[in-house]
């Protein structure tokens, strides 16, 4: 009897040790803060905002890919798979991936993908991409104030955004964006170059194959990504597209 206590306890210490433990551990997700176009301020906010909801939750860790390289190494073929998901922080342009079609089918295959502002800037010319994300940059005007408003307040994305909420940022608009493509959060009704009565997206989820897909078009300014609701915003799109 004792003996088998004992082996049953060295079959359990084996366990304990044993790869499967690292299905357990948090999934890591790359930060990529990469630009081929316009680049960004606020990158490095973004940047120590998506450590600081990582270690404030404990749902995920990071990694970064500030480089062409590490681009390259970390979300090529290869590369990518140590990875549950990425978020690409204010990127744009053409990214060096080195098989932008193997990415976009990575994330169909049961990958996250978060974006916010510019990554809608980014892969102009790859229909690929831009259909995983669900729109296409098409222009801003001069920052201003608009009424944020939340869409399906169920969802775990935008209870995160108390209403009603005013925010001062550069508002992006959309083409290639159809609604019946996307499951829409947050927007604003007014024209936020003219005024005129509207539904003008802002944040939204979608669906890609196996993969899930969290945009927010917000967060050009640093005041806006450091404050409250946004980190709440954007911890909850994280985990939601982690599978969280
Ligand atoms: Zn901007």
């Amino acid at each position: 009897m004792t003996r088998v206590c004992l082996l049953t306890l060295v079959a359990l210490a084996a366990c304990a040790t044993s790869p499967s433990d690292s299905i357990a551990a948090p999934p890591r997700l790359l930060v990529v803060s990469v630009t081929k176009g316009f680049r960004h301020d606020s990158i490095p906010t973004a940047e120590k905002l998506a450590e600081r909801l990582a270690a404030q939750s404990g749902a995920f860790t990071v990694d970064y890919a500030r480089t062409d390289e590490e681009l390259a190494a970390k979300l090529g073929p290869g590369g990518r798979d140590s990875y549950a998901g990425v978020y690409f922080a204010q990127t744009s342009g053409d990214l060096p991936i080195p098989d932008p079609q193997g990415f976009v089918d990575w994330i169909a295959a049961g990958h996250a993908f978060v974006g916010t502002h510019s990554a809608s800037d980014t892969f102009p010319g790859f229909a690929p991409y831009l259909d995983m994300l669900g729109g296409h940059f098409l222009r801003h005007g001069e920052q201003t104030k608009v009424s944020l408003l939340v869409r399906d307040a169920s969802h775990p994305v935008s209870k995160a955004v108390p209403q009603p909420l005013e925010v001062f940022d550069e508002i992006y608009q959309f083409e290639r964006y159809d609604p019946s493509r996307v499951h829409l959060l947050l927007y604003v009704a007014k024209d936020p170059e003219t005024g005129a009565a509207g539904e003008f997206p802002l944040a939204w989820t979608r669906e890609h194959g196996k993969g899930r897909v969290f945009y927010t078009a917000l967060g050009h300014r640093d005041d806006v990504l450091t404050s409250e609701w946004y980190g709440a915003h954007l911890l909850a799109g994280m985990k939601w597209a982690l599978g969280k």
